[in-house]
């Protein structure tokens, strides 16, 4: 069973034999962020780069000046596959 705590960006969650861990092969699509404005719902670009998307916050509260709150999303891929038993 997951728990619904945040995992940290290292952790390996078992349930039974399936192994789930973000997904960091070279073949995974990179890690994205966004920013939106808790007061006006105004959204930054998705971007790789986290810069750009802070410098949408940056830039938007000067603004806006009594938005002071924010919520940052982060896309992350994860991945899961059934280990297999091991040989004794
Ligand atoms: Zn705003």
């Amino acid at each position: 069973m997951f728990s619904r705590r945040r995992p940290a960006a290292r952790t390996i969650r078992r349930a039974a034999n399936w192994i789930s861990e973000p997904d960091t092969q070279p073949h995974a699509a990179p890690p994205t962020y966004r920013m939106t404005c808790d007061l006006c719902g105004a959204t930054s670009h998705t971007s790789v780069e986290f810069g750009t998307v802070h410098d949408w916050q940056r830039h938007h509260a000067p603004q806006h000046t009594q938005h002071h709150t924010y919520t940052q999303t982060i896309t992350r891929p994860w991945h899961a596959w059934r280990q297999q038993d091991s040989c004794a």
